[in-house]
């Protein structure tokens, strides 16, 4: 089977994060492999590991982000792409993500991709579902459980704490949410492994890509930190004289009623 997953380097939002003139400042930020695409790197691998095939992940990202692309051969992905815009763009949005990305896998004859159902930073969810879109082939968001038969695949699907499930056929687009493995770390063995293994690099020029083509549509305005939580107020005294002051509290203080 050909099998990709399309990866995201992010921010580890666990980490403090800073601003600097409206972006993230991304000198002291932490990153890390998007934790959904964790998931969606072990599936790959098992069912590469069941049905025979490779395992491609493929990045949009800049040099640095080869380090989250070793990983996941580290973990057992046998090639990596690292789709590199450094040169061509200064921004870029879900657009121009999944436009590139749909460049990139138009010959590639891939019966399965894999990716994350939501980036914890830029967290949109946009991307596999556009993606797919692009590539004219069936989609399914937030899969708990994945079988392949054949051509044929079962998916169970995370609908708000209920599971729906639906049958479709290959080649097809999946993101994955939490539950459906518990990811691999990698072992020592496969990170020396994956200091050999093929990591290709892309420019938008070799996908017959102007910059032109993949302008973003949209435009992050601004950015903010969410406001400090003040310190919680326990009230005292009499039952009474509580529900008072809570009431007077709501109103006038909190202004919510
Ligand atoms: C050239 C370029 C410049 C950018 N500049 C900025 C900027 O200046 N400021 C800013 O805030 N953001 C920037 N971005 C990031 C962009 O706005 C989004 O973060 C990105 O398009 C993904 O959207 P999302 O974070 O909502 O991911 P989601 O749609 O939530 O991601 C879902 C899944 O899609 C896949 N995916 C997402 N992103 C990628 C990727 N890059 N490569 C491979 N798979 C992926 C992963 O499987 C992920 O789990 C830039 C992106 C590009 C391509």
């Amino acid at each position: 089977m050909n099998i990709y997953v399309i990866m995201k380097k992010t921010f580890d939002t666990e980490e403090k994060i800073t601003l600097q003139n409206g972006k993230i400042n991304e000198d002291g930020a932490e990153f890390i492999i998007n934790p959904y695409d964790e998931y969606a790197i072990e599936e790959a691998i098992q069912i590469r590991d069941a049905n025979s095939g490779e395992v491609t992940v493929v990045t949009i990202g800049g040099e640095e982000a080869e380090k989250e692309l070793r990983t996941a051969l580290a973990m057992g992905c046998d090639k990596a792409v690292l789709i590199n815009t450094e040169d061509d763009l200064e921004d870029g949005d879900q657009f121009t993500t999944s436009k590139i990305l749909a460049e990139y896998f138009k010959d590639k004859d891939a019966d399965l991709i894999l990716g994350g159902n939501v980036a914890i930073d830029g967290g949109s969810g946009q991307v596999g579902p556009r993606l797919a879109e692009l590539l004219d082939i069936p989609y399914v968001t937030t899969i708990t459980k994945l079988e392949i038969n054949g051509n044929q695949a079962t998916v169970v699907r995370d609908v708000e704490g209920d599971s729906e499930v639906i049958e479709t056929s290959l080649p097809l687009l999946v993101t994955a949410q939490q539950g459906l493995n518990e990811p691999r770390y990698p072992s020592l063995p496969g990170i020396m492994k994956a200091k050999k293994k093929p990591l290709e690099e892309l420019e938008l020029d070799d996908l017959d890509l102007e910059e032109d083509d993949v302008e973003p549509k949209t435009k992050t305005i601004e950015i903010y930190m969410p406001p400090k939580k003040e310190a919680g107020k326990v009230l005292q005294g009499e039952l009474d004289a509580q529900v008072k002051e809570l009431v007077s509290l709501l109103r006038n203080e909190a202004k919510v009623i």
